[in-house]
């Protein structure tokens, strides 16, 4: 005996504020979404303290308690929310197509259409020092945690556009931002290379990298090394913010998405559709420019949207093909 494949009409991959805003949608408009969270339930709010950005909580809200709301939000209208991780898929090229999906390299189910809200993993140096740190002082986002430091002395890692532009943001709030960059240049275009050079409060130093950061419970200091002289010098901050990237988690759609050369799934025009019918892209991961909780909950709401509108093409194809047959 086989058992039968479980159809679903809505399926909704990750679990951060783009996937849960996608299922309050598509709850609403009968399309039964399933959630699958994911490794990590919530996303990337979960390893933030408070976010205070996110409209509509004048107090700031704790991340994780957050992502509750959200997934209590899209359960109270029929979302059903699973823990599990989706491995491999198989989707359908054909409009109306039935796209396949493997959950924790075990079950497949079967999709009508398929919102894929797998967020962006931030890169980390990796040092103990660092990962003991995570949430006591060192963060991967200056936008969602750098107001914690006001008139602080902090740091930051990395040369790209986004350390570029992250330093200027912490300088703003902070009495000194120190910025390390590996390198002897900086890979940042050269306006935002020239908003650096040019803030008075940013100490940019070359060829200089992490060599531990201090502290027990909470970020103390940083000890720096230039990898050129070998030498080392302490400084005493409160933040150390690390912007050397970020990783889009899209390995398993690899050769069936069209992606980015950095692997970011490429959607069409202002819409969430990817290069596949029935197939969306929402938050994160398909978004290396803004990266914020409520710009990923937009497009959340706008994929459901389309896969919506999707569904309502097919099945008026359908009731066409039936009439005339
Ligand atoms: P990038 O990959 O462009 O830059 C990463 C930076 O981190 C590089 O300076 C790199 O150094 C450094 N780095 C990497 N690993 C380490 C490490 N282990 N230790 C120390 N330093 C390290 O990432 P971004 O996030 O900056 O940008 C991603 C993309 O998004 C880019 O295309 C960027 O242009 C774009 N972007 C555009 C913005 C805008 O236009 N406003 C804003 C933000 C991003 P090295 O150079 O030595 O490799």
């Amino acid at each position: 005996m086989t058992d039968k494949i479980e159809r679903i009409k809505c399926l909704i991959i990750g679990s951060g504020p783009a996937g849960y805003t996608a299922a309050i949608y598509a709850a609403r408009a009968d399309m039964h979404p399933v959630i699958y969270t994911g490794m990590e339930p919530g996303g990337q709010l979960t390893t933030t303290t408070e976010v205070d950005n996110f409209p509509g909580y004048p107090n700031g809200i704790d991340g994780p308690a957050m992502m509750i709301d959200l997934q209590q939000q899209a359960e109270r209208f029929g979302t059903k929310v699973r823990i599990g991780m989706v491995t491999d898929v198989e989707l359908s090229k054909e409009p109306g197509g039935i796209h396949k999906a493997c959950v924790d390299n075990a079950t497949w189910v079967e999709a009508e259409t398929v919102i894929i809200s797998t967020g962006a993993t931030a890169k980390y140096l990796g040092l103990p020092s660092e990962q003991r740190l995570r949430g006591g002082g060192v963060s991967a986002c200056a936008v969602c945690d750098g107001f914690f430091y006001k008139n602080q002395e902090v740091a930051i890692v990395g040369g790209g556009d986004t350390a570029a532009e992250e330093a200027t943001y912490l300088a703003n709030i902070c009495k000194k931002v120190t910025m390390l960059v590996r390198g002897d240049e900086m890979r940042a275009s050269k306006a935002m290379q020239h908003r650096v050079t040019s803030t008075k409060n940013i100490d940019l130093r070359y060829n200089t990298q992490v060599d531990e950061v201090l502290g027990e419970q909470v970020v103390e200091g940083l000890r720096m090394v230039n990898n050129k002289s070998g030498e080392k010098e302490t400084i005493e901050i409160t933040g150390l913010f690390i912007a050397i990237g970020h990783k889009p988690n899209t390995e398993i759609f690899k050769g069936q998405l069209d992606m980015d050369s950095m692997g970011y799934l490429i959607t069409k025009g202002k819409s969430t559709k990817t290069n596949l019918p029935g197939v969306f892209a929402s938050g994160d991961v398909q978004d290396k420019e803004y990266r914020q909780a409520i710009t990923a909950a937009g497009t959340g709401c706008m994929a459901a949207l389309d896969a919506e509108r999707y569904l309502s093409t097919i099945e008026k194809t359908e009731e066409k093909e039936v009439t005339t047959n």
